[in-house]
């Protein structure tokens, strides 16, 4: 995973148009989603409301596209595989239905894959009673939720519903929204409770799973070995090992390995093409710099970034 430094407001013209679109459409279906928890709370007030099957997967799937296509370089925005269009999925870096702990049955053992667990998340409801958290509907269309993602980043036994956080998941808050967008967005049936923002989220809940376009810090949680092994420095860069399960066998074994000899390849090939001696220290900087201004775009830059620099002493 990579921080990618996106902001919207550098688009203008027919892109901020589009984009302006995008975002206004997202804010009416939050409207029709959280009525539609408001009915299911009316009509079965004790029990959860399952709300993975109000969010409509039609609401986000143009800002999906525009992500892959503008922002992450048609790449897993977790794990950094490229990823073919009828194989991208959305996820829902807070889940949009359901919400879990992942963790490992016996934390002793290697194997991984029949070794998961998923707890369900409780919290606190409007009534004051703890009950199944029934998901993040109201940011499930919201830009800042939604990550391109492969299907293996997205699925059992990688993210899947899970959402560690450093304090508690948080439901609605009785405070009013301050921020942004989401200022004063109340419940209509319950107007003393307040829908968070992204941002009221994060500050409020501290989640652990780090965040291509928010955690602007995220490569001092997560780095990578000369081999292509993800290493967790910080509790946060743990948990998002853990919960994308970023040492997978074929990414540890296959993937990384392969982009790393093909990158010592091309740097080697094209420092060895240099015929000029008067030069060749500048040369050989202008191709590191050169290869260091593309590295966001390749597969696995992260593990390509700290192997680089081990090689060439940068
Ligand atoms: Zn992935």
């Amino acid at each position: 995973m990579i921080y990618i430094d996106f902001d919207p407001n550098q688009y203008a013209g027919n892109e901020k148009d589009a984009w302006e679109r995008l975002t206004q459409a997202a804010i009416n279906q939050r409207a029709e989603v959280v009525q539609e928890y408001q009915k299911r709370r009316a009509s079965a007030p004790v029990k959860k409301p399952s709300m993975s099957s109000a969010v409509k997967s039609e609401g986000y799937k143009e800002l999906k596209e525009w992500f892959y296509e503008r922002v992450f370089n048609r790449k897993c925005g977790y794990c950094e595989a490229r990823v073919k269009r009828k194989d991208l999925v959305t996820d829902h870096y807070r889940p949009k239905g359901e919400v879990s702990i992942k963790s490992l049955k016996d934390p002793s053992r290697d194997e991984h894959e029949h070794n998961v667990t998923y707890t369900t998340v409780k919290s606190m409801y409007e009534d004051g009673v703890k009950r199944t958290h029934p998901g993040y509907f109201w940011v499930a269309y919201d830009w800042r939720n939604l990550i391109p993602a492969c299907n293996t980043c997205n699925d059992k036994p990688a993210k899947y519903t899970s959402f560690p956080v450093k304090n508690t998941h948080a439901l609605f808050s009785d405070e009013e929204s301050k921020n942004g967008d989401y200022k004063g967005v109340a419940l209509e049936t319950d107007p003393k409770h307040f829908m968070l923002s992204p941002d009221e989220l994060d500050a409020l809940e501290q989640p652990l799973i780090l965040h291509p376009l928010r955690d602007s810090d995220l490569a001092d949680h997560l780095s990578f070995d000369n081999k292509g092994i993800a290493l967790g420095v910080t509790e946060r860069g743990k948990a998002t090992i853990l919960n994308l399960y970023l040492n997978r066998e074929e990414l540890v074994t296959e993937e990384r390995p392969k982009a790393l000899r093909d990158l010592k390849n091309d740097y080697h090939l094209k420092c060895l093409a240099l015929k000029n001696m008067d030069t060749y220290d500048t040369d050989r900087k202008n191709i590191i710099t050169d290869i260091l201004n593309n590295m966001h775009t390749k597969e696995y830059s992260a593990a390509l970034s700290a192997f680089f620099k081990a090689i060439t002493g940068i």
